[in-house]
């Protein structure tokens, strides 16, 4: 009786899908959603000349190149290679929906498009605003986040991530 269980693994759109990347959980609702998610990241040149040497079939494998890419360039934008780097990405549909998870977390409004839990290594963004700068700014907080031992004082947190969402999207660096 193997054959129910696997439909039911995968046609099971209510609870969402997970995609494992090589540092990330991708966490979305359903394929529609990733593929706007997709649409939305659209990467510069040298990006995207490093996509071209990855096996993509499906979109899937694309989000997963990208997210990978994105790492590994703020990586070494921020020169902060951790050892151990771990998280999760969940990808919401809209903004409201990620403020709606920060309120509901936080007990705070805020006009956040994105933004990474330090408690949960985990990156909440909106597909209706994402871009390569709000992913690059996000996965900034997330290498910072893994690369200091102590806890980094935040207004340096936002810096790098700012200093990565830069340099990221600019071709020549
Ligand atoms: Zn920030």
């Amino acid at each position: 009786m193997l054959l129910p269980l696997v439909l039911l693994h995968t046609g099971d759109k209510a609870h969402g899908a997970e995609l494992k990347t090589n540092y990330a959980t991708i966490i979305y609702s359903n394929e529609e959603l990733l593929e706007k998610f997709n649409q939305e990241i659209v990467l510069n040149r040298q990006l995207r000349l490093m996509l071209r040497n990855q096996k993509i079939f499906t979109v899937q494998d694309e989000v997963k190149s990208k997210v990978d890419l994105v790492v590994e360039k703020v990586e070494s934008v921020l020169e902060m290679f951790p050892d151990i780097l771990q998280f999760k990405m969940k990808v919401m549909a809209t903004s409201d929906e990620v403020q709606q998870v920060y309120l509901a977390k936080y007990g705070r409004q805020v006009d956040h498009i994105a933004y990474y839990s330090l408690k949960e290594k985990t990156i909440y963004i909106s597909t209706d605003d994402a871009n390569l700068r709000v992913m690059a700014h996000e996965i900034g907080h997330t290498v910072v986040d893994h690369y200091y031992k102590n806890p980094t004082p935040s207004k340096i947190h936002e810096v790098l991530a700012q200093f990565a969402e830069k340099y990221v999207t600019e071709d020549d660096l």
